[in-house]
């Protein structure tokens, strides 16, 4: 297939915000897609080679490629950057640059998709000293064939700056009408990606097996499974009107989810954000073989951080210091950690998914023997306010941070947050009631001690229903000298040109922010805002919500995924419970 027809599709795509119309140009592309290909045109779509758990890398700096459009045009470097300068965008100005070349020049041979995508993963797959050589050689080689367009995207491709704003649901919406006909089967689609998270092996499979391939989709070991999230409550009431009479309780520890994909001695650990993330923990990786029954076995644990002499449960933050290239070995022994089980999902080759809660601890307990290093995460029934109350306590005497609730008749549902787990955190320091995940969409530069780094921040939150970032609030309190030092340099090479087309937000802003990162933070209330997009016109006309005095509490969480930060169901639900105490007080 010619890469002329899936650049033609990225400028279309470029151009809008609007899903449906996103999905309309989407729909177009499947329909003219060879299905061997298809998959790789999911991954090209996302700016990606392959899934993101696989962890591959295009890694082409700006440099770099300014050197391979200066060899294949014969345009010096200088002029380039001049361009480049100007635009802001190199995709962009190596195409102004090629189109006034081009009129001088004849096109050798179409270049088709199947061969972008083989030299791009030719590219990510080079290593050694003699590499960047490679890679231009490489680029400059598909350059030369390429039409203006075409080299724009494919410089985008290479950079990481390809940024059409489609989310997974849109594209599953597209497969859905595409091979179907009929958008309500993204449910079926959802369900395989939720096992795989591996959107291009679902577009695959509908594309040759069709939608009863999908529904026969199965576990696959080592990739990892979309996690199961909780609902939050405020009190041990809401959590009994919520969950019946008799339910699960656990700690709710605070340390690193992670899911573990176990075969024989190979293991591989997956982040809450499913990145490969078993360079951290040589210690899992060696230890845990040893103490699992059975040939291959799918696990999630938190892994918490301890105080070797008391064994005490240290916070989150402690982890941090694991998460670094070099010198683990040095971590390991300097940091080091329990891990602490709470669910069984897959074993000897079946998926435990469908079994109830119950009878996965069950299994859970039967085939992993605990130990110093490995411990099950405490658990007790609970039927009363006063039994939920009474663990509470204990969870939080032992440093945890409150209880995850769970019912005991329910399947793990990957992928969703939905009421058959619920949280109960305690945080009296804040008023609110609990802290919040916000995304951050938008930077302000510092002045005064803050030169130089980003001073404040605009956050979002996570709209479901529209699958957007929601301007909630702009923070500027609560960060340390250290905690902007590292933001900078976490946020730096997020900045883009143009806004994210998932960002709703009418602020203003000096930067914007691909929207991936998530921050904790804690605010004295939630007030009604004309300006915030965050749960618009869901209480009243015009108006959305925003929080009051907000403060970074510290915590940058590395391990949530921009999808995972606090959506605006949850806003709405607070900002309601405040309303409530509120009429309650002046009631007394
Ligand atoms: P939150 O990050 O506040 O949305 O809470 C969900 C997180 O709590 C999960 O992603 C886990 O990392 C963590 N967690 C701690 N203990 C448990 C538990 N017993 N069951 C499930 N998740 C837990």
């Amino acid at each position: 297939m010619e890469f002329s027809i899936l650049a033609d599709a990225f400028y279309k795509m470029e151009s809008t915000r609007k899903r449906l119309e996103l999905t309309q140009y989407l729909v177009e592309l499947f329909e003219k897609t060879p299905e061997d290909i298809i998959s790789k045109i999911v991954y090209l779509l996302q700016g990606k080679l392959r899934p993101d758990f696989e962890g591959i890398e295009l890694g082409v700096a700006e440099k770099l490629a300014i050197r391979s459009i200066s060899k294949s045009s014969g345009i010096p470097v200088k002029r380039i950057e001049e361009e480049y300068r100007e635009s802001g965008d190199l995709g962009h100005a190596a195409s102004t640059i090629l189109e006034q070349k081009t009129q001088t020049t004849f096109l050798v041979e179409d270049i088709t998709i199947e061969r972008v995508y083989e030299t791009l993963f030719k590219i990510a797959n080079l290593e050694g000293s003699h590499s960047q050589d490679m890679k231009m050689k490489y680029i400059s080689s598909l350059l030369n064939d390429a039409t203006p367009l075409e080299a724009s995207y494919i410089l985008k491709i290479l950079l990481g700056t390809l940024r059409l704003g489609i989310a997974e649901n849109t594209v599953m919406d597209a497969l859905a009408i595409t091979f179907s006909g009929n958008k309500d089967n993204r449910k079926i689609l959802q369900h395989a990606y939720n096992v795989s998270s591996d959107l291009g092996k679902v577009a695959e499979t509908i594309a040759t097996k069709g939608l009863e391939g999908v529904e026969k989709f199965e576990i696959i070991l080592f990739n990892p499974i979309r996690p199961m999230l909780a609902d939050r409550v405020k009190s041990e009431k809401e959590a009994i009107e919520k969950m019946g009479n008799e339910f699960a309780a656990e700690y709710k520890l605070d340390g690193e989810r992670v899911q573990l994909h176990i075969e024989g001695e190979k293991v591989v650990l997956f982040s809450r954000s499913l990145e490969n993330i078993s360079s951290y923990y040589p210690d899992i990786i060696e230890k845990i073989p040893k103490v699992i029954q059975g040939d291959n076995i799918i696990l999630e644990a938190e892994i918490v951080a301890i105080n070797e002499n008391t064994g005490e449960f240290l916070p989150f933050q402690e982890l941090m210091h694991r998460r670094r290239k070099y010198k683990i070995e040095k971590a390991v022994t300097k940091y080091p950690i329990t891990v602490n089980f709470f669910d069984i999902l897959y074993h000897n080759g079946r998926s435990c998914l469908e079994l109830r809660y119950k009878e996965r601890r069950e299994k859970l307990e039967k085939n992993i023997t605990e130990n110093e290093f490995v411990k099950y995460i405490p658990m007790c029934i609970v039927r009363n306010e006063n039994e939920i109350t009474e663990f509470m306590e204990n969870s939080i005497n032992a440093g945890s941070e409150g209880l995850m609730l769970k019912m005991l008749d329910k399947p793990y549902q990957a992928g969703s947050r939905g009421s058959h787990w619920l949280k109960l955190k305690r945080e009296y320091q804040n008023e609110l009631g609990d802290s919040l995940d916000l995304v951050v969409i938008g930077g302000y530069f510092g002045k005064g001690r803050r030169t130089g780094n980003y001073g404040t921040l605009l956050l979002a939150t996570y709209d479901e229903d529209d699958d957007e970032f929601t301007s909630i609030c702009k923070v500027g309190t609560g960060f340390s000298d250290e905690d902007l030092d590292q933001l900078f340099q976490i946020l730096h090479p997020k900045v883009t040109i143009k806004k994210n087309p998932r960002i709703n937000s009418e602020m203003e802003a000096d930067v914007w922010f691909e929207p991936e990162l998530v921050i904790e933070v804690v605010a004295s209330d939630i007030t009604l805002s004309p300006i915030h997009k965050a749960a618009r016109d869901k209480i009243r006309k015009d108006t959305g919500l925003a929080l009051r005095f907000p403060k970074f509490t510290g915590k940058i969480r590395v391990e949530k995924a921009a999808e995972d930060a606090s959506t605006n169901e949850e806003v709405i639900t607070l900002f309601k419970g405040q309303t409530k105490v509120a009429h309650d007080k002046n009631l007394m």
